[in-house]
């Protein structure tokens, strides 16, 4: 088989974070009961007249900061002709002429899978995304939930610089964490905030490029690197045997790991494209962009970097700290509480992370987990304590403190007691201290362990063994 080279250019949109859509101030939330968050201007009744959202301004220049883009001193709003059940203005309020940010770039980090790598940004766009439609197989009837019409999305388009799956892969996670850290979209793929279709053509190097198809409507990063492993080999196939490579937009079915062939793709000029005269040209000072550039939230490398040098974290903890921004700040605020830093991150890294749910969300307070690991980084009570109270808090929402005075769960560190203790112990077990003093150490744990017992188990482990070796004296000399 001729040597052919895939090329792919994605086209990403993302729902942006405001509490309101683009052209009207309903609200933005996700899985509210169908129909309940629309109004006539986003279900688009006659005489209603939209009204720019000055918020996705904003985080689309922060989208294009971010990306290494130049901002438009003045862009527009175009209007998209075409009829869908789920566009019930028949025409889509995007931008064609003059996109709000172009000619960025991204760098891709090395990773385990690929070097490190460059993406060109051709733009960054705004638009307002469509309605939903709800397909019933058995009734044969289709169902339409205009919630998400208007909701605010950017539009990403990347010129075709990447070469594989696995670049895709991890484009996009890359892209993920610059707009995650920005602020300006949570690009959560498993609820739709973050859509990739995917343009793709392969050819011979040295050649020009091939004719593409454009993979819509794919939902996960698997069914991103299955689609286009599966529609790079349909391509390579069909030019070996000779045939063609038709422009077309294609539809993959997770299920069947196979794309089909939905339409032939349209060009620009079928959507009549032009400027939308319901809304005023948007000018955008360079002290506008000055501000939100100064503005920015920290990056994950920044935090990433914060948690070394200040926090005294490993890397390998504040790669894994931010992997979701939401932890990451939870971790921030703990520490801001009082938390000891190495202390928390492997306390959140573990007993915490088990528990948080769907996008990060944690079910106890950060005050409150400040306030467990303060006792247990004083020594006032046990891991293992420390891990019981946490279970409690996360069902219970009890304070720790609280708890710990109430059950007297908190560790003996009396010497008095823990003296009487070992002492008792000692008595009452010659067996084993002289199978110590024979030189059997491991005669040490059990005295340890009956030392514990006989104080419930709030004994401080460290110190008893301290105490029953200096009892006894160095195993083995006498
Ligand atoms: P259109 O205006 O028809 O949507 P664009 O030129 O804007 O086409 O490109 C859309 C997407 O397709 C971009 O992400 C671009 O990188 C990608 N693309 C363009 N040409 C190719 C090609 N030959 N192979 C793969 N992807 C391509
Ligand atoms: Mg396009
Ligand atoms: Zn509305």
């Amino acid at each position: 088989m001729e040597k052919y080279e895939v090329v792919i250019g994605l086209e990403v949109h993302v729902e942006l974070r405001t509490q309101t859509k683009i052209f009207c101030g309903c609200a933005t939330r996700f899985q509210a009961p169908a129909n309940t968050l629309c109004c006539p201007v986003c279900t688009g009744q006659p005489g209603s007249l939209p009204r720019l959202n000055r918020r996705v301004v904003e985080h689309g220049i922060a989208a294009g900061l971010v990306l290494g883009c130049k901002i438009q001193e003045q862009t527009r709003m175009d209007r998209k002709n075409y009829f869908y059940p789920d566009l019930p203005k028949s025409y889509q309020i995007s931008q064609l002429y003059a996109p709000l940010a172009y000619d960025g770039e991204v760098r891709v980090p090395q990773t385990k899978e690929t070097e490190a790598f460059s993406v060109r940004i051709h733009e960054v766009h705004m638009e307002e995304d469509a309605g939903k439609l709800i397909h019933c197989a058995q009734t044969k009837t289709s169902l339409i939930d205009y919630n998400r019409c208007g909701i605010p999305l950017l539009e990403i388009v990347t010129e075709p610089d990447l070469r594989s799956a696995v670049q895709v892969d991890a484009f996009l996670r890359r892209l993920r964490d610059l707009l995650v850290y920005a602020g300006v979209s949570d690009c959560r793929m498993q609820e739709g905030s973050m859509r990739v279709d995917v343009n793709l053509s392969v050819h011979r190097p040295d050649t020009p490029y091939g004719t593409r198809t454009e993979m819509k409507n794919l939902s996960s990063l698997r069914s991103i690197r299955q689609a286009i492993t599966e529609e790079a080999g349909r391509q390579m196939s069909v030019l070996c045997a000779g045939g063609l490579v038709r422009q077309q937009t294609r539809r993959f079915d997770e299920a069947t790991g196979k794309s089909v062939a939905m339409r032939t793709k349209e060009n620009a000029v079928e959507y009549r494209y032009f400027p939308e005269p319901d809304i005023p040209l948007i000018c955008i000072p360079p002290e506008w962009v000055k501000k939100i550039q100064e503005a920015l939230p920290k990056s994950r490398e920044e935090r990433v970097s914060h948690y070394g040098r200040e926090l005294g974290l490993g890397e390998y903890d504040a790669w894994q700290l931010t992997e979701e921004v939401e932890i990451a700040d939870f971790f921030e605020r703990t520490v801001s509480f009082g938390a000891p830093p190495k202390l928390a991150a492997g306390f959140l890294l573990t007993e915490v992370l088990r528990v948080a749910g769907e996008g990060g969300t944690i079910p106890v307070s950060p005050a409150a987990l400040a306030e467990l690991l303060g006792m247990l980084s004083q020594g006032e009570i046990s891991r293992t304590t420390a891990k019981e109270i946490f279970s409690r808090m996360v069902t219970e929402q009890i304070s720790p403190k609280e708890y710990v005075k109430a059950q007297g769960v908190f560790l003996v560190s009396d010497e008095e007691t823990l003296q009487a203790a070992v002492a008792e112990v000692l008595q009452v077990n010659p067996a084993a201290v002289q199978d110590y003093r024979n030189g059997k150490q491991k005669a040490i744990g059990f005295l340890v362990g009956q030392t514990m017992k006989a104080l419930q188990g709030r004994g401080k482990a460290d110190r008893i063994r301290e105490l029953l070796t200096e009892r006894l004296g160095c195993a083995g000399i006498r």
